[in-house]
């Protein structure tokens, strides 16, 4: 007789929901005989723009290279970010996607006993990488869908390890600001690690949202985490980074794997970083298609949670998987957010002009037939 793997798991693996990604465009084709050039996906938060030319150029001038392993220190990449953004190298840890940091803070200081305290309705990456660890998650009731940071203040205890909080929210869109997160950081005890997610911070450029890395001088026990996957338009590579005290990086660089970002990942984030122009691009473009799919949600007497992301939650104030389904044999993909306890929301990722436009069309019919 074969043994039940599952029960011989972890006691808080047992309890864990795998992520459920974005549907791909391939699945849906298949699934509904659709041509997949009449497919729009706004599912997962993808930046809509073509890769940036100077990334391309410099993945080519990379590949002769493939037959070795990566610098595992990730040298070039450090020292830009430390450059960009007026600090030390050893301050910055690179990840395998910003994923990769939440992961490598859940290894290196929860387990069964500790716990880890986040929101409800925030990013789903943060309780399976607590109950991977063993640990106890600790979800504090949302307060207009966003953060309730005082209360997440409150529900520290003496087993907590690591607070998850994420500026912009996602899948909500809900942001904080400057004072509210600095009267959070003086609340939380020195020994709690805060893990500040800003993987959509670049949007939110000259906005009323604080820069993380601003607060890093005054608060030993912050990490500020981000990404090249939103907008900087390179979520296939898979190349985040972590800006803390350089304590916290020693420790988080004893638990990662020697080679945990690739060599194209690397050359590709270098040169994103020298590409301001399409930072400034996919703002603008982010900007207007997010008018554009407010001014649709208007049109068509639909409510939404307003957003700093290049997303939106638009609230159907009814089951909202039927609405899901009859997009999809529209070729529009979306995210339904049940699963996050918010079952009639969907939520929108901002695309091109056009595909925004696909996607309001699609949902013009959709609710006309109801
Ligand atoms: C998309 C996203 C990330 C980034 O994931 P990567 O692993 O860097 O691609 C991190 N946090 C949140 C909240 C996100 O939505």
């Amino acid at each position: 007789m074969s043994s039940d793997f599952l029960t011989l798991a972890l006691p808080s693996v047992q309890e864990l929901s795998p992520y459920v990604p974005g549907k791909p465009v391939e699945e849906l084709a298949r699934e509904f005989g659709l041509k997949e050039s009449d497919i729009v996906k706004l599912a997962s938060n993808e930046n809509p723009l073509a890769p940036s030319s100077k990334v391309t150029a410099a993945i080519t001038e990379a590949l002769p290279d493939l037959t070795r392993y990566p610098d595992g220190s990730g040298f070039a990449l450090k020292e830009k970010l430390a450059h960009r953004f007026n600090l030390e190298t050893e301050q910055i840890t690179l990840g395998n996607g910003s994923n990769d940091i939440l992961e490598l803070v859940a290894r290196a200081w929860l387990a069964p006993g500790r716990n880890a305290i986040f929101s409800e309705y925030s990013f789903a990456v943060y309780p399976i990488a607590t109950l991977a660890s063993g640990a106890e998650c600790r979800q504090v009731p949302a307060k207009n869908y966003g953060h309730d940071l005082e209360a997440m203040a409150a529900a520290i205890d003496d087993n907590t390890r690591v607070i998850f909080i994420a500026n912009p929210n996602n899948p909500t869109g809900t942001w904080f600001d400057q004072a509210a997160l600095n009267a959070f950081l003086r609340k939380v005890p020195n020994n709690v690690l805060v893990v500040l997610d800003e993987a959509y911070i670049e949007y939110a450029e000259q906005s009323d949202l604080p820069d993380g890395m601003d607060f890093l001088s005054r608060y030993s026990n912050l990490l500020v985490s981000r990404t090249f996957s939103k907008a900087y338009g390179l979520a296939a590579l898979r190349v985040g980074y972590a800006v803390s005290s350089k304590e916290i990086a020693e420790v988080l660089n004893r638990v990662r794997q020697p080679f945990n970002v690739n060599s194209l990942a690397f050359v590709a984030a270098c040169a994103a970083l020298d590409d301001q122009e399409y930072l400034e691009r996919s703002r603008t473009m982010n900007n207007q298609g997010m008018q554009q799919l407010e001014e649709g949600f208007k049109r068509l007497g639909l409510s939404w949670i307003p957003s700093r992301g290049n997303f939106i939650a638009v609230d159907f104030q009814r089951d909202a998987s039927p609405i899901n389904q009859e997009l999809l044999q529209k070729g529009v993909i979306v995210r339904p957010v049940a699963g996050y306890g918010m079952p009639t929301f969907l939520r929108v990722s901002i695309g091109t002009q056009a595909e925004n436009q696909r996607f309001l069309d699609a949902l013009t019919e959709v609710l006309k037939q109801d």
